[in-house]
């Protein structure tokens, strides 16, 4: 070791000498002592290690060492999971967490988190309540099912109806059906799970009635169809249609299961959307239970929705997995606000940011990119162009999966195209991403796509205020 360097070891200030300073006062009160000890202790150890280096070329600065104490506090006391700007073109993005709230749910979950709440509670009488209460009978009303309940999700939903009514039993499935989601959810699993032997029926792209026929015997629990989420198998192909497969299961007095998925309780076509099977529909085909999400269609929180047969519902609420599986009074605030919202169809798709988002007219968005393009541009001068142009959205979380939605947005692409453009691109998507509402858009075409759709006119300016942080230097970002 130099000489030098063993003497700016020696400037190096002790902790409780930088503790004592006003700044580390002023941090304590905001971080708390403990945390700013030991962000101190990380900084000091680092100077030491790397002296003459980070974080001032003079060890001695202790104003500089606090500022990078500060720093490192507040990078540590940001919340993991934070808000961002979904760009990406998917409407209901399972990763950046599907539906945004209507301010009413939003509201409504307020509320009843303060304090107590009649959750379980019957305020007429004092009796104890069923958290199934305060939701039923909106569900009932919308549908036209006889009974509802409600749990965590749609695949929770599916555990209890599948552990409640074919446990050791069989479940005939069609092999064009047999879907996974994604993550670890795959339909024979969670059926293995929920105690039932999965007995698969037909071919993977044509099943007929005759196969449920033979398939459904003494041992059938249930039978289940599944609506193809995220795939869609086109060519020859045959499938049987619900009101056939509803009156044989009623000809052999099994019950018959439907798993929408996402489940609009609108029709589509009022957005201008090819049509989605509805609860309502498939209860009508003969359904004795339909399931579907909360957070998909819907636009309200993650939820299982379970519909269907009042004595089969009675069966289900019975099962004490539903303990394990229930939701709590947030997602029930919540899930009733958006319900209500479902009465008055006429301010609907207004209200409901997911119907507001996927009804968007593509010239509207087109208005928002023309309007953001040069402000975009500003930016990124010298280090990328910004073009507007026309893209697809969808609507993600396998409702629709083939469907595209036009749309319109941004285009950057990185100045030094052709060699290196690939990096270039990388460090551009990463610096959008380092932003304090980070930005998750979608290469494509050898370009960063920016899909509008999601970005309304009000976020508009909150989205540019924030771009004057983009770090782009000539450095390769972290
Ligand atoms: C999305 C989906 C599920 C899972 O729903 P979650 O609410 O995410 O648990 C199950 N089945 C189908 C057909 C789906 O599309």
């Amino acid at each position: 070791m130099s000489v030098q360097s063993k003497s700016s070891l020696a400037s190096i200030p002790s902790v409780d000498r930088l503790l004592r300073r006003i700044d580390a006062g002023e941090l304590s009160a905001r971080f708390g002592r403990p945390a700013v000890t030991d962000a101190i202790r990380g900084v000091l150890a680092e100077l030491r290690s790397t002296p003459g280096t980070t974080p001032a070329s003079n060890p001695a600065d202790e104003a500089a060492i606090m500022d990078h104490v500060a720093a490192r506090l507040a990078e540590a006391s940001k919340p993991s999971l934070r808000p961002v700007f979904n760009l990406t073109g998917t409407v209901l993005h399972t990763n950046l967490g599907r539906a945004a709230l209507p301010a009413e749910a939003i509201e409504a979950v307020t509320l009843v988190v303060r304090g107590a709440s009649n959750l379980e509670y019957k305020l007429e009488d004092g009796a104890r309540g069923d958290r199934d209460d305060h939701l039923e009978q909106q569900l009932c009303r919308l549908t036209g099912a006889e009974a509802a309940t409600v749990v965590n999700n749609n695949a929770a939903a599916m555990l209890l109806v599948l552990n409640t009514l074919a446990l050791r039993k069989e479940v005939p499935a069609s092999r064009g059906e047999l879907i996974e989601i994604g993550g670890s959810f795959r339909l024979p699993d969670i059926m293995a799970r929920a105690g039932c032997r999965l007995r698969e029926v037909g071919t993977t792209n044509r099943t007929h009635l005759h196969d449920f026929e033979e398939a459904i015997g003494p041992k059938t629990g249930l039978v289940m169809k599944a609506h193809s989420s995220n795939y869609s198998i086109e060519g020859f192909t045959a499938a049987v249609a619900e009101p056939e497969l509803a009156r044989l299961c009623r000809e052999r007095g099994v019950p018959f299961v439907v798993d929408l998925g996402s489940g609009t309780l609108i029709d589509l076509r009022r957005l201008g959307l090819p049509h989605e099977p509805t609860p309502m529909e498939a209860l009508n085909n003969g359904a004795d239970i339909v399931t579907f999400s909360g957070d998909k269609l819907l636009g309200g929180p993650q939820a299982g929705i379970i519909v269907g047969r009042a004595a089969l519902l009675a069966k289900i609420k019975r099962n004490p997995m539903k303990r394990a599986l229930r939701v709590d009074k947030m997602t029930i605030a919540a899930l009733s606000a958006v319900l209500r919202l479902y009465f008055d169809p006429d301010r609907l798709v207004e209200r409901v940011p997911t119907l507001r988002l996927l009804a968007r007219p593509v010239e509207d968005i087109r208005t928002g990119a023309q309007r953001l393009c040069p402000l975009v541009a500003e930016h990124l001068d010298g280090i990328a162009s910004v073009q507007v142009s026309d893209c697809n959205s969808q609507i993600g979380s396998g409702a629709l999966p083939t469907q595209r939605v036009a749309s319109a947005g941004l285009a950057i692409r990185p100045m030094s195209a052709g060699r290196g453009s690939g990096t270039a691109l990388k460090r551009l998507t990463s610096a959008f991403r380092n932003l304090p509402v980070p930005v998750i858009g979608r290469i494509e075409g050898g370009a960063f796509v920016l899909d509008l759709r999601c970005l309304e006119q009000g976020d508009e300016t909150a989205f540019v205020a924030q771009l004057a942080n983009l770090a782009l230097g000539a450095s390769p970002a972290k």
